[in-house]
């Protein structure tokens, strides 16, 4: 009797370290390989995940116009739903289209079924918005936490992940006022691919403090002549 608990308690060991363990292996080398990659080509992407956003999307966009460099938007398929002009717009304007799934599920909370589906789901939202049947979009998972089925699921689906390496912080609740953190980093580092928000929150400071990061990792890109360019261009080596 001891021996079968052993040996299902191993199993389940097992299992899990499989489940969770080699996603997040695979996350820190991802990460690890686009910070390289960043770094040799000289190039700063700003993503900007969890959008459109109403109120905030649309200053974003200004700046970037205004900046002459396109960004990669990870939309957020629940916040599509009567926002679909500005997708189309993001779209119109030259800017990449990434999905950050529907609902944002935390897929190591949720059964791997309802983590597929979520990220199904928030690629036909993209494309119901542009009126495509594309279904195909660089994919940035919530939390940056994968399991071992979204993650095969994506392989399989030949589906680009894409992490970040230089957080802005802000959402850290510690946030603060320093926005030209985000700025020091891609100066220290030389490059890297940058995770601002751009979904609306209630508090005026936090949109300007989104707005200060953005804008000083773009002084910084200018300044070093760092070349600000998207995800697939990195990839490409088009930067
Ligand atoms: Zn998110």
């Amino acid at each position: 009797m001891a021996l079968m608990a052993t040996f299902f308690l191993l199993a389940g060991a097992f299992v899990a370290v499989l489940y969770l363990c080699v996603p997040w292996l695979y996350g820190r080398w991802s990460r690890k390989a686009l910070e390289r990659l960043a770094i040799r080509r000289k190039t700063v992407v700003v993503t900007l995940d969890d959008g459109p956003g109403r109120q905030l999307t649309d200053v974003v966009l200004q700046v970037l116009e205004a900046e002459g460099v396109k960004a990669v938007f990870f939309l957020l398929g629940r916040n599509i739903r009567g926002n679909e002009e500005i997708v189309r717009r993001i779209h119109a304007e030259g800017h990449e289209i990434g999905s950050h799934s529907y609902d944002h599920l935390h897929a190591w909370k949720v059964a791997p079924w309802r983590a597929v589906a979520d990220i199904r789901r928030g690629r036909k939202a993209i494309d119901d918005a542009l009126g495509v049947e594309r279904g195909e979009y660089p994919f940035r998972p919530p939390y940056g936490k994968l399991n071992l089925v979204t993650w095969v699921y994506l392989l399989v689906t030949r589906t680009p992940i894409v992490y970040w390496t230089i957080d802005s912080g802000d959402t850290w609740s510690e946030a603060a006022s320093d926005h030209g953190r985000t700025g020091r980093l891609c100066r220290t580092r030389g490059g890297g691919v940058i995770l601002i928000h751009d979904f609306d929150r209630k508090a005026g400071e936090r949109h300007r403090f989104v707005l200060g990061a953005l804008r000083s990792s773009l002084n910084v890109a200018r300044e070093l002549r760092l070349s600000v360019s998207t995800y697939s261009q990195l990839i490409r080596g088009q930067t």
